[in-house]
């Protein structure tokens, strides 16, 4: 369940600007796979219509055969699991900070779930400050640690669908290291878009497509695209 189709989908922001210039592509469901390609490409863009933050021009984006225009806002961003480049962190504790959106969840489920994305021991505590002052319960959190908030958020919702927007590049190679493999972890069963500037940052990808000007210039496999160079 969750399969993703992107037929023929072209989009602009400006219209006399294309961005996407007729994009195809499947995400089989509960696969992964990941959209590569250099800044201004038009990655980003992709999750966005995805999300539905915008509407696709022309073409079509489909959740196992149903576009997503027909699909309740509601519904659709319930279904989909969002881990950006830079998690947003609100001025609560990181317990609320998971809990977010997930109102029902019982104290357990979240600290299951911090448990399982590492950052349990600051469940308590607050985020505030981490870039001025260090309140009293306040805390510094690292890149990788709000990003390991994210993860149990995104594991407390427990969606069918993850899009991993640059999720880990913004970390040093060893946090990345860390934060990937916690990310194939939640990413696992689930039908997975991955996003990313750099080849070497896809591990796990059933395929990648590379994306270059709006356009899809390349698909295969992790070795076969490291071998043509
Ligand atoms: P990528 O994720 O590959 O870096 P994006 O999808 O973010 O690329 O952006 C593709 C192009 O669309 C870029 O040239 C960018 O400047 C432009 N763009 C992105 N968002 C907007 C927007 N909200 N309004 C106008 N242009 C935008
Ligand atoms: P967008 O800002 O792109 O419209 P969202 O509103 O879904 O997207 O927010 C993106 C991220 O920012 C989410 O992780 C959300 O929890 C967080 N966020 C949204 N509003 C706030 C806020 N007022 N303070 C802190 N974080 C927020």
């Amino acid at each position: 369940e969750g399969t993703i189709r992107f037929e023929d989908v072209r989009f602009s922001y400006d219209p006399d600007r294309p961005i996407l210039k007729g994009v195809s592509f499947e995400v089989p469901a509960g696969k992964t796979v990941a959209i590569v390609g250099p800044s201004g490409a038009g990655k980003s863009t992709i999750s966005r219509l995805l999300y539905r933050f915008y509407d696709v021009g022309e073409g079509r984006v489909t959740i196992d055969g149903q576009d997503v225009r027909d699909v309740q806002q509601k519904t659709l961003r319930n279904a989909i699991g969002m881990v950006p480049q830079d998690t947003v962190l609100f001025n609560d504790t990181i317990r609320y900070n998971i809990r977010y959106g997930r109102w029902d969840a019982t104290d357990e489920e979240i600290e299951q779930a911090a448990a399982l994305a590492q950052i349990d021991p600051f469940i308590q505590m607050l985020p505030k400050g981490y870039d001025t002052e260090v309140g009293e319960r306040g805390l510094k959190l690292s890149g990788g640690e709000k990003q390991r908030v994210a993860i149990a958020r995104t594991i407390l919702k427990g969606p069918p669908i993850l899009i991993l927007d640059e999720a880990t590049s913004a970390l040093d190679s060893y946090t990345e290291k860390e934060i990937q493999d916690a990310l194939e972890r939640v990413s696992e069963g689930r039908t997975t878009l991955v996003i990313a500037h750099r080849l070497s940052t896809i591990i796990n990808a059933d395929e990648i497509i590379v994306l270059s000007a709006g356009e899809v210039v390349e698909r295969g496999h992790h070795s076969e695209l490291l071998t043509q160079g």
